[in-house]
């Protein structure tokens, strides 16, 4: 299962917005962001101008950074979003809110998406009663994800529990002194705070 291993901050200034990538440093002056607010690089600090494609294609890897999926898993979910009757660029969202490391870091079970997708690989999380090690597991409506009971006396976890709670999007709902959240129903898209514009990601795709 391939992952980007680089330097993450780079790619939010790639972007020019937080795309919240590092967990607790996002909240704090010291994002790279706010501290050097132009692309990495050499060039980084000259002039540009994004042509068409450009504008798309940067919108596209916002999108597929934020989430930290491949290319090939990425156009995948385009695909098949675009089989699904109804709004391409909402159900292309809704498939990337699915994921049950998104889903988990939604939850406030890890502070990045990527602490999450370590978690679930390390066989931390069960999903119904049942150990699911696959990040890419998609949740459905009325799904139970739990902190696995061998694991809720780990210091991460423990820690966690002390940490204040973060917001839970309405479409989640959490008891964290019961180490597990539910899927309440699939979210809308203005539920989904991600900071893309999916028709930008469509025009990608239909060149
Ligand atoms: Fe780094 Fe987080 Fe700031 Fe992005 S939002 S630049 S990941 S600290």
């Amino acid at each position: 299962m391939a992952r980007y291993t680089g330097p993450v901050c780079r790619l939010c200034r790639r972007e020019g917005v937080k795309l919240y990538l590092k967990g607790d440093k996002c909240y704090t002056d010291k994002c790279p962001v706010t501290r050097r607010a132009y692309p990495p690089g050499q060039h980084g600090q000259g002039r540009r101008k994004l042509s068409e494609y450009g504008v798309q294609l940067r919108e596209k890897q916002k999108a597929r950074r934020t989430y930290g999926i491949m290319e090939g898993q990425f156009s995948r979910y385009f695909e098949k979003a675009s089989a699904k009757k109804g709004v391409t660029g909402e159900l292309l969202l809704q498939l990337l809110e699915r994921r049950l490391d998104n889903v988990v870091y939604r939850m406030g079970f890890a502070s990045s998406r990527a602490e999450a997708r370590q978690l679930v690989r390390h066989n931390h999380f069960a999903v119904n009663g049942r150990r699911v090690n696959i990040p890419s597991y998609s949740v459905k409506p009325g799904d139970v994800v739990e902190v696995r009971e061998g694991s809720r006396q780990k210091p991460r976890f423990k820690a966690m529990l002390e940490a204040p709670a973060r917001t839970v999007p309405a479409w989640l709902e959490v008891e964290r002194e019961q180490w597990r959240g539910t899927v309440v129903r699939l979210p809308n898209r203005d539920e989904i705070d991600t900071p893309v514009q999916e028709q930008l990601i469509i025009e990608y795709y239909s060149r």
